[in-house]
C-alpha cells in the first residue's frame, strides 16, 4: 500500500513539466477595444503575405535591389507599399518610411560597405517621445550552406517571414482599430541585416537614442511559425519569450508583463517565459536595445526545427499560420497595453521605517505624467512573478508593510483608463535613484 501510494506520486511529480507555473494576470485590467481587435488578425493574410515574401525568391541583404521581382529590393518596396494601403484604409493613421544607413558585412571576407534598409509604418502617440517597438527581419539567407550566398534561393518563409507578416498585420489592425494613436507611438519595423548581424536593428536602436526617444520596450518576432520539431514533436499551444531579468534594465519586468497580458487575453496559448537574452548561441534583433539599457524581449516558437532553419527548405508549407496568429494576438496585446499605459517611474528610493521595527519600508519614487494612481507589487526574491499588489492612491511615497530586505518590490503607473505601465524595481542593483526619504 504504501508502496504504491509512492508510485503513484513518483508517476504525479513526473508529469508535471519542469518549472510548471500558473501565470499571474497582476492585477492588469482587460480592455474591450483591445479584446475586440484580436479578431481581425488574419491567419489566411499572413500566409498570402508569406507567401508573396518566399516569390521574390531570395531577401539575403546583399541581394538584387533594382529587379521589380527578386531579391531584397523588391521585397521592401512590396512591403511599404502594403503598409502604404493599410494606412489609405485608416485614413492616413500611418506613417510608412525607408529607414536608411550604410554598414559593414564584417562577417564577409571583403567587408563591403552595404546600404542598409528598414521599412517602418508609425503609429503616433499622444507622447511622441515616448516609443514601443515591435519588428521582425524581413532578410533571409542561407548561412548554414553559406552566409554570403546572396542570389541562390532563400525562401525563409518561417525565418522570419513569419515574423515580418505578423507585424505588418499588427500595422493593419492596430491603424485600423486605433486610428488616432494611444499615449506612445508605436514603430511597426521590418529590419534588413539581421542574418549579417542585427545590422537593421542596430541602426534604428542608435537613431531613436540619437533622437532622444524614450523606448518603453523593444520587441522582435524571430522564427514564430513552426510546430512540428524535427523528432515529430508538436506543439501549436505555447510560445517562447525570452528576456534577460535585468533588474536594472526590466527585462525580466517585460517578460512577466507579456505572461500576464497572454493570460488574460488569450489563457489557452500558454507563455513560457525564458528569463535569459536569446536561446543558447543565437541572436535576435531585441539584444541591440538591451545593449542600450532598453526592456527587449524576443517571441520565438515553442519548437524549432534546425533542418528548416537558413536553409531552401524554409518552406511555406511548413509554417502554421493559425499558430503564427496566436502569436500575432499575444503582440497586438501587449503592445496596445503598453502604449496605451503611462511611461513607468524613472527612479525609485527606500528607507527603512524605524517605528516598525524596520518590518515597513518607505518607498518613494519620481512622478509620472498621465498617471492617476502607483501600485506596490511585490514578489519574494525566488518566486517568479508578483504575489501581492497594493495600490498606494495618487501619492509619490507610500509606506509598505513589507521587509524590503527579503523582497522585490516593483512600482507602476496606472492610467485614467486602466492600463497599467512596465513596473520599476525598487533597489535594483544599478538602477536610478531618487534622494532616499527620510527615515521615520
Ligand atoms: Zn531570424
Amino acid at each position: 500500500m504504501r508502496r504504491s501510494l509512492f508510485l503513484a506520486a513518483t508517476l504525479v511529480a513526473a508529469s508535471i513539466p519542469v518549472g510548471a507555473q500558473a501565470p499571474s494576470t497582476l492585477g492588469l485590467a482587460k480592455d474591450a477595444r483591445i479584446a475586440a481587435a484580436l479578431g481581425d488578425v488574419s491567419a489566411a493574410r499572413m500566409r498570402t503575405n508569406d507567401s508573396t515574401l518566399v516569390a521574390f525568391g531570395t531577401r539575403h541583404t546583399m541581394s538584387d535591389t533594382l529587379s521589380a521581382t527578386r531579391g531584397i529590393g523588391a521585397a521592401r518596396r512590396w512591403i511599404h507599399a502594403q503598409l502604404t494601403q493599410y494606412s489609405k484604409d485608416c485614413n492616413d493613421c500611418l506613417r510608412i518610411e525607408y529607414d536608411t544607413g550604410t554598414a559593414v558585412v564584417g562577417r564577409s571576407p571583403e567587408r563591403p560597405q552595404v546600404r542598409m534598409v528598414n521599412v517602418v509604418a508609425w503609429l503616433p502617440g499622444r507622447d511622441t517621445s515616448r516609443v514601443v517597438v515591435i519588428g521582425g527581419h524581413y532578410d533571409s539567407c542561407i548561412c548554414s550552406t553559406n552566409s554570403m550566398d546572396f542570389t541562390a534561393d532563400a525562401p525563409g518563409a518561417d525565418d522570419d517571414g513569419s515574423g515580418t507578416v505578423a507585424v505588418m498585420e499588427l500595422a493593419r489592425v492596430v491603424g485600423k482599430r486605433f486610428p488616432h494613436g494611444l499615449d506612445a507611438s508605436v514603430a511597426f519595423i521590418l529590419y534588413t541585416g539581421e542574418e549579417q548581424g542585427l545590422l537593421g536593428s542596430t541602426q534604428f536602436a542608435e537613431r531613436l537614442k540619437r533622437e532622444g526617444k524614450q523606448v518603453t520596450a523593444a520587441f522582435t518576432d524571430d522564427i514564430i511559425g513552426n510546430v512540428v520539431a524535427d523528432d515529430g514533436r508538436r506543439d501549436s499551444v505555447s510560445v517562447r519569450v525570452f528576456a534577460v531579468d535585468s533588474l536594472a534594465i526590466g527585462g525580466g519586468e517585460l517578460a512577466r508583463y507579456v505572461w500576464a497580458i497572454g493570460a488574460l487575453y488569450q489563457p489557452a496559448f500558454e507563455v513560457l517565459p525564458v528569463l535569459r537574452l536569446d536561446r543558447l548561441g543565437r541572436g535576435g534583433d531585441h539584444r541591440p536595445y538591451v545593449e542600450r539599457g532598453i526592456p527587449g524581449l524576443r517571441f520565438t516558437e515553442r519548437l524549432e526545427n534546425y533542418k528548416r532553419q537558413h536553409l531552401p527548405t524554409d518552406s511555406l508549407a511548413d509554417v502554421n499560420f493559425g499558430y503564427v496568429a496566436k502569436v500575432a494576438r499575444l503582440n497586438l496585446a501587449t503592445v496596445v497595453s503598453l502604449a496605451a499605459a503611462p511611461a513607468r517611474p524613472e527612479q525609485t528610493a527606500y528607507a527603512r521605517d524605524r517605528d516598525s521595527g524596520g518590518q515597513s519600508f518607505t518607498i518613494r519614487w519620481s512622478p509620472v505624467a498621465g498617471a492617476t494612481a502607483y501600485e506596490l507589487l511585490v514578489r519574494r526574491t525566488t518566486v517568479p512573478t508578483y504575489t501581492r499588489i497594493v495600490n498606494a492612491g495618487n501619492v509619490t511615497e507610500f509606506l509598505l508593510d513589507e521587509q524590503l530586505d527579503d523582497v522585490w518590490v516593483g512600482v507602476r503607473a496606472v492610467g485614467a483608463d486602466g492600463h497599467r505601465s512596465l513596473t520599476t524595481v525598487v533597489g535594483a542593483p544599478g538602477g536610478a535613484r531618487l534622494p532616499a526619504p527620510p527615515r521615520r
